[in-house]
């Protein structure tokens, strides 16, 4: 049997994959689109994707499947309280408060709360010797974020690269259909964030910015870690550093724009 699989992150690319799958714009029509929740996206990505998964019920009879292995802030704080033994694995920016020397710690979080649950998924609805195509909205001028799959029993396609389109013309393809445009996707403590997006949170979330910043005191003694831990690359803390951004001031280090602006969504691959 023959699975075509979206990988949903609901942010503009994969959106607009799934949508003109389902329009036929492709070979083959999706059969699924799997949703890995984090637990700790902002409200309008998960507005949207209540709207969207009515949108494709109605249109397309589609039905969005969403999974989840957990809250990756509520792991957090748990691994820091003490009350739960295994690490959340964000990538947070590490300073030893000696040498002042600046690293990060290694990324695990996207395999545990992006790709496994999605994989999990896979397997439970397709059997032993199926065909399982995983598509991914990456678009033409994302390329360099094509991995191919690390497993045996699936591939990874790209639909939006194999015809060339580009962020901006998924952008216009809703606008075309008349219907609201996604916001970028990725975890509200994603220590990947541009300064830009830390700022949208702070004038738009406000709450979200502030749990942000509840994460950012709690890590600085994280364990097993030399030197303290923080969400902000510039190794300071994070309401310190956006307030100061917002009032203008330049900022000794910028907060290196992992996730350029064009990279809407941790889509199981996390932008890098
Ligand atoms: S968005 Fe950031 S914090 Fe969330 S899973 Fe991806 S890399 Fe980890």
């Amino acid at each position: 049997m023959e699975h075509h699989i979206i990988s949903l992150g609901a942010g503009i690319q994969s959106t607009d994959l799934l949508l003109r799958g389902l329009d036929g714009a492709f070979d083959k029509i999706p059969t699924q689109a799997i949703f890995s929740d984090t637990g700790n996206e902002p409200k309008g990505v998960y507005r949207y994707l209540d709207w969207l998964i009515n949108y494709v019920d109605k249109e397309y009879n589609f039905t969005i499947d969403v999974v989840s292995s957990g809250t990756i802030y509520k792991d957090a704080l748990s691994y820091m309280n003490g009350e739960r033994k295994r690490y959340e694995g964000v990538p947070y920016y590490t300073r030893n408060p000696i040498t002042g020397k600046k690293g990060i710690l290694r990324r695990q979080c996207t395999a545990d709360y992006k790709i496994r649950p999605v994989r999990k998924r896979i397997r439970e609805v397709t059997s032993k010797g199926d065909s399982i195509s995983l598509w991914l909205g990456i678009s033409y001028d994302e390329m360099q974020r094509m991995k191919a799959s690390n497993v045996r029993y699936l591939t990874h396609r790209f639909p939006l690269i194999e015809k060339r389109i580009r962020r901006i013309d998924c952008i216009n393809n809703f606008k075309a259909k008349n219907i609201p445009v996604p916001i970028r996707s990725s975890c509200i403590i994603c220590p990947y964030h541009s300064d830009k997006y830390w700022i949208w949170i702070y004038q738009n979330e406000p709450d979200n910015f502030d749990a942000a910043v509840t994460l950012d005191e709690k890590i600085r003694n994280y364990p097993k870690i030399q030197g303290e831990c923080y969400l902000h690359r510039s190794c300071r803390p994070l309401k310190e550093v956006i307030i100061d951004l917002i009032k203008g001031k330049e900022l000794a280090s910028k907060q290196l724009n992992i996730f350029p602006e064009l990279i809407e969504e941790c889509d199981g691959l996390c932008g890098i």
